[in-house]
């Protein structure tokens, strides 16, 4: 049997309560499907860091040693904001080259949409988003700190390898989808950035003639993506730009408690990580409130990339199952706790009652 290791990091707040939901999931998903993990959790996070101020170095290289990463959430009141965003999210995707923020754009049957009249064969598309670069790794600096004067420049860092193995790989998913790509930029406006962006989406396309290329300015697709989500198949975008419109993307799919994300390193030479678009949630942990979807999601996309496809499959077509049968999202109103929703899902996995009729096929 195929066998895998796999790094968990539950993190805070809600993350072990969703994170111990996936895992019962995935138990169900090795007896049906015929495959084993080992499985390694460290403690990382908020908390831990409180505790012994430790961030992403402590785990690093337990990390590397594992086929994939399997992450909860992290974030608490008491740590100052940026403190677990920069020393642990943004160096694990820089350390480890986790070079495409992978976001599914589902709308699942039965599963609330406030876009009215939206229905789920009209939105079915992923945004891959630059994951390393950008805004997010440009330097910055201030003059005249303090002052009526003070001047802050931002700067976005844009390279040629960094773009093109991200649109490359879009390609590559595109190829077995719907065959189109749409490059979402600002190019009329941020002219140096936006022109190696589109040349690169010129060069690369021509390796693949099947698929053909879109391309929309990012304020446009503001309104594009919620009114007329059947025109994109694959979306790829910079690192602000992308984290930007897959939010946006989650609100129309049903929020927080069904978007979910892939962190895929694309050479090989680190592992990928796996998580929920929901953070900690510290308003609502303890009460059994939170919605396991997005993290039995990830474990989905999870499963995907380790080949399991078909195990991948039910474990999708079971949340959905659950998910479009409940009253509410989130909130008291769900009808079930998160431990109870965990073990419904779970059931059926186990079962190998799963409706694969219930999700597309490819991702
Ligand atoms: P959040 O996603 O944690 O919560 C936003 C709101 O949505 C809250 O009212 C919460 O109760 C609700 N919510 C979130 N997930 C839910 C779920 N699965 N089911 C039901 N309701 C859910 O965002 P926030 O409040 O802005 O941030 C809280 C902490 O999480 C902060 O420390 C933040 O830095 C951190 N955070 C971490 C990540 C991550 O680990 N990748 C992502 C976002 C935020
Ligand atoms: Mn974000």
């Amino acid at each position: 049997t195929n066998s895998y290791s796999l790094a968990v990091l539950p993190g805070d707040g809600i993350g072990p309560e969703v994170v111990a939901c996936a895992l019962e999931v995935l138990d169900a998903a090795e007896a049906r499907y015929g495959f084993a993990t080992r499985r390694e959790t460290l403690a990382a996070g908020a908390n831990h860091y409180l505790a012994t101020g430790e961030l992403f170095d402590a785990v690093e290289a337990p990390l590397r040693a594992h086929d994939a990463i399997l992450f909860g959430s992290m974030g608490d009141p008491r740590v100052t904001p940026g403190i677990l965003e920069r020393g642990f999210i943004l160096e694990m995707r820089q350390r480890f080259q986790q070079a495409a923020n992978v976001r599914p754009v589902r709308l699942y049957p039965g599963v609330p949409t406030p876009i009215s009249g939206l229905t789920p064969e009209r939105c079915e598309l992923v945004i891959v988003r630059e994951n390393t670069e950008g805004a997010y790794v440009g330097r910055g600096s201030t003059v005249h700190a303090g002052t009526a004067h003070a001047v802050a420049m931002q700067e976005s860092l844009n390279t040629r390898a960094g773009i093109e193995r991200v649109v490359d790989f879009s390609f590559r998913l595109a190829l077995g989808r719907r065959r189109k790509l749409t490059l979402v930029h600002k190019t009329n406006i941020l002219v140096a950035a936006g022109q190696l962006w589109q040349q690169v989406v010129a060069e690369v396309s021509a390796s693949y003639p099947e698929v053909e290329v879109d391309y929309v300015h990012v304020d446009a697709m503001c309104f594009h993506l919620p009114l007329t989500p059947e025109r994109f198949d694959v979306v790829v975008t910079d690192n602000l730009f992308g984290d930007i419109i897959t939010d946006l993307g989650a609100v129309i799919q049903g929020g927080l408690g069904v978007a979910t994300s892939a962190n895929l390193n694309l050479d090989g030479t680190a592992p990928s990580m796996f998580e929920a678009i929901h953070g900690s949630a510290p308003d609502i942990a303890g009460t059994g409130t939170a919605n396991p979807a997005g993290a039995i999601l990830s474990l989905a996309l999870l499963l995907g990339h380790l080949g399991e496809g078909e195990a991948a499959r039910a474990v999708e077509a079971a949340t959905v199952e659950v998910l479009g049968g409940l009253p509410a999202l989130a909130g008291p109103d769900m009808g079930a706790t998160t431990a109870e929703l965990g073990s419904r899902i779970a059931t059926i996995v186990r079962e190998g009652r799963a409706d694969a009729a219930l999700v597309p096929d490819s991702l």
